[in-house]
């Protein structure tokens, strides 16, 4: 199958230029042309590699890396950044980004680049080395493979169900508003309602079965919000 790779640019030119390479070199390719597009586009679709401009409107490069690395340590994100702005390169790779180039770049250069990381990432995934598990009481999920098990059942979860699930999971003890989650899950500009998370947890408790009424695992705080408790 296709590696997938996700550009994230607002140059309608350059957008046009990577799409149309990336896709002859036999890529698939997502592209959004803000930050906040690309990091959902970036939880839902699971690239391979992400592609990112620095400046973006409504989420900046900077801004969309300390998202997504706290869900995704592992997705290879090469960061594209203006000439002679040298801060932007300390600081995406100090957040986490793999690699960096300097606009306007040669082509084959990025092409080459990408290669690079696509590869550090297989020779990582066939070595099993980072495996991303977190365990939770009998609850087990697999960030990479966004999968769930409990006492070794697997559990089916529709993708937004996982990510509120792994958000639970990955800061254990804290009282979450409903804010917090839907921000945190759903992103800044998503405009539902706290009865949305209401109708997700209820729904996870039946995933996992964890008991309304004596629940286990997420634990309903009055007036406040969820929260979970390993
Ligand atoms: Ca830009």
């Amino acid at each position: 199958m296709a590696e997938k790779i996700l550009v994230v640019e607002d140059d309608p030119s350059i957008l046009r230029g990577l799409q149309l390479n990336l896709g002859m070199e036999g890529y698939a390719v997502r592209s959004a042309m803000d930050g906040e597009t690309g990091l959902s586009l970036a939880r839902t679709e699971k690239p391979d590699l992400i592609l990112l401009d620095v400046g973006l409107p409504r989420l900046s490069g900077l801004d969309f890396i300390r998202a997504l690395r706290a869900e995704d340590p592992e997705v290879p994100i090469l960061v594209v950044s203006a000439k002679g702005q040298e801060a932007d390169k300390v600081s995406g790779l100090s957040l986490g980004a793999d690699d960096y180039i300097v606009k306007p770049f040669a082509l084959k250069e990025l092409l080459a680049r990408i290669a690079a990381a696509l590869r550090r990432r297989r020779a990582r995934g066939e070595t099993g080395e980072q495996r991303n598990v977190k365990k939770a009481g009998n609850l087990v999920l697999d960030l990479d493979a966004r999968r769930a098990t409990i006492e070794g059942r697997e559990v089916e979860l529709t993708s937004r169900e996982f990510d509120l699930l792994s958000f639970f999971v990955t800061h254990p003890g804290r009282v979450y508003t409903r804010e917090q989650l839907t921000a945190a899950v759903w992103g800044q500009g998503y405009s539902g309602t706290g009865r949305t998370v209401d109708n997700f947890v209820v729904r996870l408790r039946q995933h996992i079965g964890d008991d309304a009424d004596r629940p286990r695992y997420l634990e309903t705080v009055r007036g406040l919000g969820y929260r979970f408790t390993p």
